[in-house]
């Protein structure tokens, strides 16, 4: 490893778009042909008559089925491998934020390749083997805490496996270890913030801190800002997700215009979620996602259900991986109400915008009179609490920027610090009462 170089992989991390193309042909090939040692691709392709060697080029992708989180629950457990169970090292389940739970398998391929894929995410914000990693993310199963973990092992930081909650223990290892950089949750920073100003602690005065790395859960821009203003630090997005092993997929560069996804570990394709047809560059869509050098469980164009589009596919940092924007969210987090489609994070841009307000909200639908209704309740700052005429006017101003953003007027409750529930993993943001007629 050469410190001074800005890249973790220059082999990969600099090809061109034709040097990418060709190995991405070359992998998907190789993948297609392992899949078929799965008895759920093998039925899936014998079904459409479709054979491995009938996948010449990336174009060819589109004659593959798509695969679905339903398919992983319906092949619940194993079902999915495209090796023996005997050579894998590892299982990922997720708790499903939306349903049933999936397994993901890994062998120690596939753990040694994403540990190199989280390595290269850190190495390209600054991380160096002198750096201290602190990981807030709960390890076991979420994928956010072995995920860092091995990651930051693999570029040679000294790690912290902190692991979630216990904000002042978090607090006190910061400071005693020099901590320079720390992976978390975004709603969890704004936390851990909290409680430094309540313990007397400055990050800029009594912390080493120099990168934090947030995601797993959608944030606006807004919120980011907000982050790098507490901290006195750059945050980079980090995107990621269990059925793709777990962060690494897509992380931001110095730049921060955009998350660069990792072409040669995925394809990405962004399809429209209705017609499943590609959209153009620059239009929302759903991301699909090829595994293109895993061995236990490889996925064929995956629907991811997250919503982004592409920015580029070229960076001033020297990388030529495709760019894609912040996730808006997953379609199913969607909040359809009175046929209008919002997505919590529009909300929360707005929220972010009020500085007397502080980072966190709760959503909540409910049915009355018939009549179905957002609450929108957010925290103030203490300053604020006694002052019932500028709380009026504050609440005055939020509702109409609301309205203004998702083109319904919410009710907005302006609540104390500290009384909306805070999570130690991915912060609950909609909790939707509304009554269902059938
Ligand atoms: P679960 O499916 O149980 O939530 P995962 O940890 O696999 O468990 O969650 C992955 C999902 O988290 C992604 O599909 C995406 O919706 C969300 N996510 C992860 N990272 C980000 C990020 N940086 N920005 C927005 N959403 C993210
Ligand atoms: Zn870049």
């Amino acid at each position: 490893m050469d410190d001074k170089s800005p890249f973790l992989h220059p082999q990969y991390e600099t090809l061109s778009r034709e040097e990418i193309n060709r190995l991405q042909v070359e992998r998907l090939q190789a993948t297609v042909k392992h899949c078929m040692n799965s008895p759920f691709y093998k039925k899936r392709f014998e079904e459409i008559g479709l054979k491995p060697e009938d996948i010449k080029s990336l174009e060819d992708l589109r004659k593959m089925p798509f695969t679905t989180k339903q398919d992983l629950r319906d092949t619940y457990p194993f079902g999915m491998a495209s090796v023996p169970l005997r050579k894998c090292v590892r299982l990922h389940s997720s708790s499903g934020t939306t349903g049933n739970p999936t397994v993901i398998l890994h062998t120690q391929k596939d753990i040694d390749e994403w540990a190199n894929a989280v390595a290269r995410c850190l190495w390209m914000v600054g991380l160096r083997p002198d750096d201290v990693f602190q990981n807030s993310s709960g390890y076991g199963m979420f994928t956010g805490g072995l995920g860092f973990q091995y990651g930051a092992e693999r570029l040679g930081a000294l790690t912290v496996p902190a692991a979630a909650g216990n904000s002042l223990r978090q607090i006190k290892f910061m400071k005693d270890f020099g901590t320079t950089a720390v992976h978390a949750v975004p709603s969890y920073v704004t936390r851990l913030y909290e409680v430094m100003c309540d313990n007397g602690v400055d990050p800029r005065r009594d912390l080493k801190l120099k990168v934090l790395a947030i995601g797993a859960e959608p944030h606006s821009e807004e919120q980011r800002k907000r982050i790098e203003n507490m901290l006195g630090v750059k945050a980079y997005n980090s995107f990621g997700m269990s059925e793709m092993c777990g962060p690494g997929v897509g992380f931001e560069c110095q730049e921060q215009n955009g998350l660069h996804f990792w072409e040669d570990y995925y394809i990405v394709e962004i399809v429209d979620p209705e017609t499943l047809e590609p959209v153009p560059d620059g239009q929302i869509g759903e991301l699909v996602l090829t595994t293109l050098n895993r061995e236990a469980m490889p996925l064929l164009r995956y629907r991811t259900r997250d919503l982004t589009r592409v920015l580029g596919r070229s960076c001033p940092c020297g990388r030529n991986h495709i760019r894609l924007d912040r996730m808006r969210g997953r379609s199913d987090d969607m909040i359809v109400l009175r046929g209008v489609n919002i997505f919590p994070i529009q909300i929360e841009k707005i929220l972010m915008q009020f500085k007397e307000l502080s980072s966190n909200y709760l959503i909540t639908l409910t049915t009355d009179d018939d009549n179905d209704n957002m609450t929108v309740e957010v925290e103030i700052s203490e300053m604020f609490t006694d002052d019932y005429g500028r709380l009026q006017a504050l609440t005055k101003d939020i509702t109409r920027a609301l309205k203004d953003e998702i083109l319904l007027t919410p009710r907005v409750k302006l609540v104390p610090k500290g009384s909306l529930p805070v999570s130690d993993g991915k912060a609950v943001r909609v909790v939707d009462k509304r009554k269902v007629y059938l």
